[in-house]
């Protein structure tokens, strides 16, 4: 089968094949409902989400909703998310965020991209995990994982995110949205690896542009969404 072209039926047996092998993937973020996801994803930026998960159990047991969170000062909510990573930056755009909640949305979180890009620390990728994970919407959010692995499968052939987006969305049944961009992360995680993807034990290898390319990535091929050498493997 031709690889380097995008056709129906090398697209279609891909998906099959991360159905079948990761049939029970699902976001690795713990939350219960839309507000602590949005919460939760804007401190995975840099941040693994076993991390994540082990802040936020105390952090909304502490301060639940978006009226608890907007009255602390950044000092103090960066007491509770130091562990995740550029801890001001995060506290600061958090609070806003919540404030913004509670002014413009009566404390609820906007179930639309244009609405939920605005919020403080929260891009088109965070957007898309909140629009497909808490509200049920198609949506394929592209993080470093869904980046580097779709365009290495040929399942899109972009050379930034929003590139990648718009071909994932035209390549893939609007069903399997949401399902795909977990399924790229699983993938990402386990077998395809930023800087020594594991080929020989890939079930995706015969349908792979990468691999049918003898273009085996290595460390040199590594790079993640901003061109920089890609380093998310411990994620
Ligand atoms: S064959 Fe290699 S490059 Fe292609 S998806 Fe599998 S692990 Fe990644």
């Amino acid at each position: 089968m031709a690889v380097n072209k995008n056709t129906k039926e090398r697209i279609n047996k891909i998906l099959k094949l991360l159905k079948e092998n990761y049939a029970d993937a699902a976001t690795e973020l713990r939350f219960s409902n839309p507000f602590e996801l949005l919460i939760a994803t804007i401190l995975a930026a840099q941040c693994t989400d076993r991390q994540v998960n082990k802040v936020t159990p105390k952090l909304f047991s502490k301060y639940p909703g978006p009226e608890e969170m907007a009255a602390l000062t950044p000092e103090e909510l960066g007491e509770e998310i130091k562990s995740c990573g550029f801890y001001k930056t995060k506290s600061r755009n958090i609070i806003n965020t919540c404030k913004i909640l509670l002014a413009e949305y009566g404390g609820r979180v906007p179930e639309d991209m244009e609405s939920l890009t605005k919020l403080p620390g929260v891009g088109r990728k965070t957007a898309n995990v909140v629009l497909s994970n808490a509200f049920g919407k198609d949506a394929i959010a592209v993080d470093t994982h869904v980046f580097r692995v779709s365009n290495r499968l040929g399942l899109a052939d972009a050379g930034n995110v929003l590139e990648t987006e718009k071909q994932l969305m035209n390549n893939i049944p609007q069903e399997d949205w949401s399902d795909a961009h977990h399924w790229l992360i699983y993938h990402g995680r386990r077998v395809c690896h930023a800087r020594k993807p594991d080929c020989m034990h890939c079930f995706l290898r015969e349908l792979c542009k990468y691999y049918n390319n003898g273009q085996v990535p290595d460390n040199k091929d590594s790079r993640d969404m901003k061109g920089n050498k890609d380093t998310t493997d411990m994620e």
